[in-house]
């Protein structure tokens, strides 16, 4: 490690490079159960040329790299099973160009979606895609993140037109291009998009942006049972109602939001819903919705069409995640993250809330289920082997559940290593053809080892 210091040192300022134990210590982990393990050392790039250096010099001195955005991603992604180099994206944080007229800004990966937002506000114009976390927009696209709004808008694999990527080489490549559409070669941005820095270092993206909408309203609407609000989402989609938020949360997760956001919403299933539009046609939407959610049940429904009452709601959804940590100082947040098509939703649901009820692990069920895709959240005593073990196979269960019915392990979150067990079953053949991708541009395994796929006996944890 000291050779390699003193060769990147050689491009990058001294206080470019860090083997401090705290800076180490905060690079060795992310938000989740899994088990930590530390960088050798952090280096902060501040340019493209930077990280081409850096990848220079791992390569030659043989050294793991792990690209680190802010440490929010579920499932181990930036956890370094190898050591080596940590790549923190931190100083990268320029919103370099707002394309107005095009509609697309180019940002570095650093910067975070909420300080995005906050600068697209200024023109009138926001970026969709929001997971719960304040997450970089390099590790959202490494992650193919998704969330509240992906319903009406998409995925990051819909927003990104074109990445600089450094690849395992050093060398740069483009991804993509300006344009809105293209037929012109294999989709790159579709490759690196959710390959989790295990296939270059993105140092620039070109994002699509949208006009902020004439009109929104929130709403909130409590069902008896679990059944009826999720076959209340169905029955929405299916009559072709563009909504641009649907948000599911079970009466146990209410209850942390009401402790947490110190609301007083009723403990029960609840739906969070979004309609984005102008007025006339945003009332019909609304009107359509509570008929046919008042056809499923639905006994309690209030909407708001002021700002701060709708920031409130949301803020509320976005942080229940962070109301359960709260609430269970010491444990260790597992999620379940499978995605299903829409017709399977209700009951794999409903199997996932009768398997939670078994474990008596305290947790609850959530989830952006206009997509399919919803998360059991189980905060588990890591000291308790017996309980570990428990969720595990619950983990396990939820996973065959979605993929014997089309589905997938991960409709967000991404493989890290807690996801990669599944991969053979979920993929086949295909993983291979995923494993020699892997080996065509990293032939030497440095980027972000022991993730996605294994490459050798030593990537298997
Ligand atoms: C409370 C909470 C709620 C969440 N809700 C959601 C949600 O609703 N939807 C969702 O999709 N996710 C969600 N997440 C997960 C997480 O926020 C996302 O996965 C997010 O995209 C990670 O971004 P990050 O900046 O933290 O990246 P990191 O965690 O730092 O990194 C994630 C991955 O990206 C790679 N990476 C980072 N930067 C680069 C780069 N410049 N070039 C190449 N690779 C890079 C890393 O190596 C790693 O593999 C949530 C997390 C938390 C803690």
């Amino acid at each position: 490690m000291k050779q390699v210091i003193q060769a990147l040192g050689t491009k990058l300022a001294h206080d470019q490079i860090s083997d401090n134990d705290t800076v180490r210590e905060l690079h060795s982990k992310d938000e989740t159960y899994q088990q930590t393990s530390l960088p050798d050392i952090v280096v902060f790039p501040k340019s493209t040329e930077d990280v081409t250096h850096i990848m220079e010099v791992a390569q030659k001195y043989q050294t793991p790299v792990t690209p680190f955005g802010v440490g929010t991603s579920l499932e181990g992604h930036v956890i370094p099973y190898k050591n080596g180099i940590t790549i923190d994206f931190s100083l990268m944080n320029q919103i370099l160009e707002i394309k107005e007229g095009d509609l697309l800004v180019r940002v570095q990966p650093g910067v975070t979606r909420e300080q995005l937002n906050k600068e697209l506000k200024k023109y009138g114009l926001f970026f969709t895609v929001d997971p719960g976390a304040n997450a970089t927009l390099g590790g959202m696209a490494a992650t193919n993140a998704s969330g509240t709004t992906t319903v009406k808008y998409g995925v990051m694999r819909d927003q990104v037109r074109d990445m600089e990527v450094v690849l395992a080489d050093g060398s740069v490549i483009h991804t993509g291009n300006l344009a809105a559409k293209s037929a012109s070669g294999y989709h790159l941005n579709g490759l690196f998009i959710g390959s989790e820095g295990t296939l270059g270092c993105f140092t620039e993206l070109t994002l699509q942006v949208y006009g902020i909408p004439e009109h929104i309203v929130a709403a909130r609407a409590t069902f008896p049972s679990l059944t009826n609000a999720i076959e209340a989402v169905t029955s929405i989609l299916h009559a072709g109602i563009p909504i641009a938020r649907v948000e599911f949360v079970d009466g146990a997760s209410v209850e942390q939001i009401n402790k947490f956001s110190e609301t007083d919403y009723p403990v029960k299933p609840t739906l969070f819903l979004e309609f984005h539009g102008n007025e006339s046609g945003l009332q019909e939407d609304l009107a359509f919705s509570k008929e046919i959610m008042q056809d499923h049940g639905c006994d309690h429904f209030n909407s708001e069409t002021d700002n701060a009452a709708r920031n409130r709601l949301w803020d509320a959804r976005h942080n229940l995640a962070y109301a359960y940590i709260h609430d269970y100082v010491g444990k260790k947040m597992m999620l379940t993250d499978v995605a299903v098509p829409i017709s399977e939703l209700a009951n794999s649901v409903i199997y996932a809330g009768e398997e939670l009820k078994k474990l008596a692990i305290p947790g609850g069920i959530l989830g952006h289920v206009g997509d399919g895709n919803f998360h059991s959240l189980i905060m588990i005593d890591m000291e308790n082997e017996e309980e570990v073990k428990k969720a595990k196979q619950f983990n396990e269960k939820v996973v065959q559940y979605a993929l014997e019915r089309g589905g997938t392990c991960t409709g967000e979150h991404g493989i890290g290593v807690g996801k990669k067990p599944y991969q053979r079953a979920e993929h086949g053949a295909a993983l291979d053809v995923m494993t020699n991708i892997k080996k065509a541009l990293d032939p030497n395994n440095i980027l972000n080892p022991t993730k996605i796929v294994d490459i050798d006996n030593e990537d298997k944890l």
